[in-house]
């Protein structure tokens, strides 16, 4: 029987980037994962491939829409080739699945293929082609998640779809329900809707994306209606029936009125759920949360001492780069070494267009904790390189404490924000005060001029060109 010092169970993006760092650390290291590509939900049917779909739409509309008014015209018409669209996404999918097996090999990593069970606290069946036991020291749980629903709904996986289906669709809806205005709801349904689906997002909350600061909710549907996405917020979900190919959704509005939506397709997007099926985690004595999650202390490590736990399998936002700060996180407290990771600096974002990114408290979040603040927004369409661009949609709005001016929360919608969260994000890291950062240059013309300006506009009302 092989044994390890650390045996990692499944293969995503904190699964993988623990794998790598315990071997970085010297330490003898396995992973195992039940399906025959590594990188979990992010690199098969998360992160990469919707970002893949969601650029190429983008280039699609850009083509139809955007063009002319830069003077490119294209003789003839412009024709979506969505068999291509999604075969593309599929290489994507492997070139960065294969770059994980690289990863592996460069690593010294051994990789099993197949269902990894506990027989106890360091034993592991693996069921794949074959059934092997392994042995390790120490063993990190980083199953992840899967889809959830809701009581009533079947997921037939043809129509009524969650994402992993509406990833690979044979055809573009004619009209896509969406249950969830989420992050999934709006990149998937966004995606659909640039290739000329009718799109309709049905929503609990009173706003979509509701975790995010409302400012930006309230931005991102005023340009996605322009965009041609309806909305119906405060609508609760009570039945979604399938009839040959038609799909009947029926909601509750805030009247108390019953309203019905039917089309072709439904995504449910509701959430995700942690994953722990035939993990056999009780085998190990290992304890699962009433909502399924693997319980872990602060140092990730589970009611069981040598076992860990990571990403979306435990407590927290289930995003990819929080798993992989994880499986940094606990490597390096099995080496010994005292790591941190402050959660609250974990950004959020959204890759529709315009994108959408976050870190740090939101505005309701202060209100909510009684913290004096001061605000400081400034708009996009200010911007030179946003005018030459014609991406004049968004803001960057900049919460800093009311005393002190240290940044509390930074919050954008517009062109690129996705990496422009990352100067928040170190800003917020290394304690910077609003003032900090509208006094650091910042290249022209850049979409991060923005950042500066709603820092001088924090600091003291001194935007220099609003
Ligand atoms: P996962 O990536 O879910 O990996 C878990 C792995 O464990 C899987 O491969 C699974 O097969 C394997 N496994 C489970 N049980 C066993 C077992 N018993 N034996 C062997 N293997 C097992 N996050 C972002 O940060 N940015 C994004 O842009 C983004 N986009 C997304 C888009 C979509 C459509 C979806 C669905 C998710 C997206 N996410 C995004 C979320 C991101 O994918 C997850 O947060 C991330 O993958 C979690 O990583 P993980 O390592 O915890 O688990
Ligand atoms: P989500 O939590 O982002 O959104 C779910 C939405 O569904 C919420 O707005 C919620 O209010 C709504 N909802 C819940 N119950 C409902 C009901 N009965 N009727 C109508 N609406 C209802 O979940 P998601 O969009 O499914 O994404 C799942 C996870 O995947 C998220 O945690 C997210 O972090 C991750 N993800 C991240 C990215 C990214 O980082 N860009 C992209 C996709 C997915």
């Amino acid at each position: 029987m092989s044994t390890y010092d650390v045996a990692i169970i499944g293969s995503g993006p904190g699964g993988y980037v623990a794998a790598i760092r315990c071997a970085q650390l010297g330490m003898k290291t396995a992973i195992i994962e039940k399906y025959n590509t590594l990188g979990g939900t992010c690199l098969n049917v998360g992160c990469i491939p919707s970002k893949a779909l969601l650029d190429s739409s983008h280039h699609y509309e850009e083509a139809i829409k955007h063009f002319e008014a830069h003077g490119i015209e294209i003789p003839g018409e412009i024709k979506l080739n969505f068999k291509k669209m999604i075969e593309r996404k599929a290489d994507v999918v492997d070139q960065n699945t294969k770059g994980i097996e690289f990863l592996m090999n460069k690593n010294k990593v051994d990789v099993f293929t197949g269902v990894g069970a506990f027989t106890d606290a360091t034993h592991i069946e693996i069921t794949g082609e074959k059934t092997q036991t392994i042995e390790a020291k120490n063993i990190i749980i980083a199953t992840g998640s899967k889809p959830s629903t809701l009581p009533f709904i079947k997921i037939d996986k043809e129509r009524i779809i969650t994402s992993t289906e509406a990833l690979t669709l044979a055809e573009v809806p004619k009209h896509m329900i969406v249950i969830g205005g989420g992050v999934i709801g709006l990149e998937l349904g966004q995606v659909y809707r640039r290739l000329g689906a009718e799109v309709s997002v049905v929503e609990y909350m009173d706003r979509i994306i509701p975790t995010m600061d409302s400012a930006q909710s309230r931005e991102l549907t005023k340009v996605m209606k322009k965009q041609g996405v309806k909305f119906y917020v405060s609508h609760k979900v009570s039945a979604v029936e399938r009839k040959k190919n038609e799909v009947t959704v029926t909601a509750t509005n805030k009247k108390d009125e019953e309203v019905t939506f039917t089309g072709d397709y439904c995504l449910v997007s509701v959430g995700r759920r942690p994953f722990t099926d035939g993990l056999k985690a009780e085998n190990a004595g290992v304890k699962i949360t009433e909502r399924g999650m693997i319980d872990v202390n602060e140092h990730l490590q589970t009611n069981v001492p040598n076992i860990y736990a990571i990403g979306d399998v435990v407590r927290g936002a289930m995003l990819a780069h929080k798993a992989e700060e994880e499986g940094v996180f606990v490597a390096e407290t099995i080496a010994g070494q005292k790591p941190h990771i402050d959660y609250n600096l974990i950004p959020g974002v959204v890759y529709t267009w315009p994108e959408v990114a976050s870190v740090g408290k939101t505005e309701e979040q202060l209100k909510d904790d009684g913290v004096a603040y001061k605000t400081g927004q400034f708009p996009m369409r200010a911007l030179g390189r946003s005018r030459a661009s014609g991406d004049t949609d968004g803001f960057v709005k900049i919460l800093s404490d009311a005393t002190t001016d240290e940044v509390l929360g930074v919050h954008m919608v517009g062109a690129r924000v996705a990496d422009l969260i990352s100067e928040a994000v170190v800003a917020m890291e290394f304690r910077a005060s609003a003032e900090d950062i509208a006094r650091i240059s910042h290249a022209h013309p850049t979409y991060a001029e923005a950042v500066k300006e709603a820092a001088l506009a924090a600091t003291a009302d001194r935007a220099l060109h609003i």
